[in-house]
């Protein structure tokens, strides 16, 4: 059973990165970007509330996030364990995630933090929005969403480093390099913790 948790601000590769992590150790990605967008898509009344947020790069409220964290957790296709990719956000969201773990028994082994600078990311950015067309890849939005990174996001860093759950990757170099430089921080800090 591992659980981990990955934190990056937007443009770090976080969503590919956790892709590959979670495939290499056989756990269950839950990505609430992702699980926004995939109600965006299909139209549910979440997806519906959601989008405005969505489009302007502002954080979902907490009462629904945090609703659709917990019964994504309570899922019986956890029992090898998940990697968490973009919750919690803020740290009134690590406060709901420590209860939602404390309900269902368990906690967090690992927290993984992808770096990458201001210049990198809104120039990846740049180019995700040209391939994928993401409607919140404009320049503007990007810096709203690096912005709200800074000052809501680092905050949780700090506390899961606090608590000595923090391993940390440059995501700057090119994808494969970043993907064994996790595994291998992963890996000795699960080592580490069991022994
Ligand atoms: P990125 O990290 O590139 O900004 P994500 O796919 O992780 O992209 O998230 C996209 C959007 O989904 C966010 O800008 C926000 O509107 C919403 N979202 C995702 N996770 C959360 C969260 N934990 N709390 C609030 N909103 C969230």
């Amino acid at each position: 059973m591992t659980r981990l948790l990955i934190i990056g601000p937007p443009g770090s590769g976080k969503g590919t990165q956790a892709h590959r992590i979670s495939k290499h150790l056989g756990i269950v990605e839950i990505s609430t970007g992702d699980m926004f967008r995939t109600h965006l898509a299909s139209g549910t009344p979440l997806g519906v509330e959601a989008q405005k947020y969505l489009d302007a790069g502002d954080l979902v409220p907490d009462h629904l996030t945090t609703a659709m964290v917990r019964e994504r957790l309570q899922q019986p296709d956890l029992k090898n364990g998940f990697l968490l990719d973009g919750y919690p956000r803020t740290v009134s969201q690590v406060d709901h995630l420590d209860g939602i773990l404390e309900e269902t028994g368990t906690a967090l082994d690992t927290v993984l933090e992808i770096t990458a600078d201001d210049d990198e990311i809104v120039r990846r950015l740049l180019l995700r929005s040209q391939a994928e067309g993401r409607s919140d890849d404009t320049e503007s939005v990007i810096r709203h969403r690096l912005q709200l990174y800074r000052t809501e996001t680092e905050p949780v860093i700090s506390r899961y480093a606090g608590r000595g759950l923090l391993v940390r990757v440059d995501g700057t170099a090119d994808v494969d390099h970043v993907t064994a430089a996790a595994l291998k921080a992963i890996e000795t800090a699960l080592a580490d913790r069991a022994g």
